[in-house]
């Protein structure tokens, strides 16, 4: 057996001992004689994993009492009309932050429901900045405030928390959750699918602040109304209960390797030497704003695009795969989120000194 090392966006490489894990527990989790997939939703054996699952990502991301955890479905994608639905609350309007194709499409989708006012916009400069605190022309009256936290086409991140004074803060966190410690009651929402820090896709991960659950306009689905999962612990219906189980396994990992903190500190160190690379040689060109640059997904250009067919191809020759950039920027683009080992940074660089050698 071989393993690459797997850049891609998501659904995204996993810890290779969570998978190990699983794959030791697939025929018999823990004596009960059958796998967890097959598992009453409601029975005690599933109920202590998804308690735990909970407890641990409570502990991880240090999420105070009067915030709920909800494991849903229906992706970050279906996040886009919950919270609007949820979190209107007689308001008429909302303010979305615009930082690239995720934050347009939450925006799309809030316009269904109310009216939209965007307190600032990066697509000027195909959104290779993010808007700094005194740029947002924020408006008291929006019932809330969305943001995307990292952009995972981009490859921005809001290196601050913005200030939005009493005007709930959303963040779609979907591809930067967990990989680093955040201040939890700074925002009322924050939502993210599980497929790149979290575990498999398939769950989406809603932590809510109490006071902005059962405000859902009459007409709301019942699926989509915060309160009906709240008030039954995400077991209203069949939650994505293998999904849960890896996600849990992952926090696990995550506390092993000293928790966010810890993740944090290799994050840095990884993100640090990639974005080094690239700056340190004419060949290879990062578009983002240095203090903007995000730690999970790095996107870069060749100098000369017409060797990107060539470079890719000889990457995933070295086992370094799906590094194509996304069409709307073009080159490459690296997701090193936390289930990335260092070592892949490492060959990534080596394999980059190498080609460049070769070819500049
Ligand atoms: N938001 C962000 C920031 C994303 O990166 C993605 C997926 N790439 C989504 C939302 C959509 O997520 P899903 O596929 O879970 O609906």
């Amino acid at each position: 057996m071989s393993r690459v090392f797997n850049f891609s966006a998501g659904p995204a490489t996993l810890p290779e001992s969570v998978l190990r894990k699983a794959g030791e527990e697939i025929l018999d989790w823990h004596g009960s004689g059958m796998s967890v997939m097959e598992m009453s939703h409601r029975g005690a054996e599933y109920t202590s994993i998804i308690e735990k699952a909970e407890t641990d990502l409570r502990e991880l991301m240090g999420i105070p009492d009067n915030y709920s955890v909800l494991f849903l479905q229906g992706g970050a994608s279906s996040q886009f009309a919950m919270v609007p639905l949820n979190l209107l609350r007689g308001h008429s309007k909302a303010d979305y932050i615009n930082t690239g194709s995720w934050s347009k499409k939450a925006i799309a989708e809030a316009k269904r429901y109310c009216e939209v006012n965007v307190p600032a916009t990066a697509e000027n400069e195909n959104f290779t900045w993010i808007p700094t605190q005194d740029q947002l022309d924020l408006d008291p009256q929006a019932a809330y405030c969305h943001i995307t936290s990292n952009n995972t086409i981009f490859g921005t991140e809001f290196p601050y928390t913005p200030d939005t004074g009493d005007v709930p803060l959303v963040a779609d966190m979907s591809s930067d959750i967990l990989s680093r410690p955040i201040d939890v009651s700074k925002y009322g929402v924050i939502y993210a699918g599980a497929q790149k820090n979290i575990g498999p896709s398939g769950v989406t991960i809603v932590i809510i602040r109490n006071d902005l659950i059962g405000h859902a306009v009459d007409w709301c689905p019942t699926m989509f109304d915060y309160k009906t999962h709240a008030d039954t612990k995400s077991l209203y219906n069949t939650p994505p209960t293998y999904s849960i189980y890896i996600a849990g396994l992952v926090f696990q990992w995550l506390k092993e390797q000293g928790g966010l903190e810890g993740m944090e500190q290799i994050n840095r160190r990884k993100a640090g030497k990639l974005y080094d690379a690239i700056d340190g040689s004419d060949f290879y060109h990062s578009p983002v704003r240095p203090q903007d640059r995000s730690l999970m997904n790095v996107p870069f250009t060749l100098s000369n695009p017409d060797l990107d067919k060539t470079f890719l191809a000889e990457a995933e020759e070295k086992g370094l795969v799906a590094l194509k950039g996304h069409r709307s920027v073009g080159g490459m683009r690296a997701s090193i989120y936390n289930a990335m080992p260092e070592e892949g940074v490492d060959a990534l660089i080596a394999f980059m000194h190498d080609f460049e050698k070769r070819n500049a």
